[in-house]
């Protein structure tokens, strides 16, 4: 029996990588008369990654990522009101609404009549819990973590708490790294609903999903029945 279930938040249940390319591509604009947009593109993916450790995810850091490639690709030529810009475009994306993923909102209201129901996010706490109070999605919700990695480690700590086993645990999430494998490598279930696009620092080569025993849906719409057929109800 599915016991507790838990939703990504970011591309799961509202629109979040859009922003990021949205704003990639003004930044990429800011400062096409220093560097080629590829060129851009690559050195700020890079810098991304390497701050993850330091910042961790969320638009603060992505913020800071984007100053330090300014910085660096002007050979710190870059002048205080192109900074300013930046900071600029930091403060729209978090001012930007939220906006729900297709059939996200009947969904969560029909699992959390007979479910219990969860949050596990990445990213910046104030970021996030910004994010669900504008949702409106927070009442259908027991309990909402968030947390600095998605690891096996993570979700075994979650569940403990919860005092739940993993066979009773299922985790509903776009991204195959953070959402689905380290739940699987737990022994709880997972459904994969990918979003439109995914970030190159959350991909997953085939063949090592392909070792994974897990769910795929197209559309959140689809996991109800996926979560009654896992109850043994049809
Ligand atoms: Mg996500």
């Amino acid at each position: 029996m599915i016991r507790v279930i838990a939703f990504d938040a970011d591309d799961t249940l509202w629109h979040t990588e859009r922003l990021y390319l949205g704003t990639k591509t003004r930044f990429m604009q800011l400062l096409q008369a220093y560097q080629s947009p590829d060129w851009i593109d690559a050195r700020l993916l890079e810098t991304e990654l390497r701050n993850l450790q330091h910042f961790g995810y969320g638009i603060k850091s992505f913020t800071l990522s984007m100053i330090e490639t300014a910085v660096e690709l002007t050979e710190g030529r870059i002048r205080g009101s192109e900074v300013h810009e930046i900071i600029a475009l930091a403060r729209e994306m978090l001012q930007t609404p939220v906006e729900l993923l297709e059939d996200v909102e009947p969904t969560i209201r029909q699992l959390a009549d007979d479910h219990r129901l969860m949050i596990i996010t990445k990213g910046d706490l104030f970021e996030q819990e910004t994010k669900i109070a504008a949702s409106r999605l927070g009442d259908h919700f027991d309990l909402v973590e968030v947390v600095s990695e998605k690891t096996p480690q993570t979700y075994r700590a979650i569940a403990a708490r919860l005092d739940v086993d993993p066979t009773g645990f299922l985790m509903v999430g776009n991204s195959l790294k953070s959402d689905v494998l380290p739940v699987v490598e737990c022994g709880a279930h997972a459904i994969h609903v990918p979003y439109e696009t995914t970030w190159a620092a959350e991909h997953v080569p085939n063949d090592v999903a392909n070792q994974y025993h897990f769910h795929r849906a197209h559309s959140i719409r689809e996991v109800p029945e996926i979560v009654a057929k896992l109850n043994g109800r049809r």
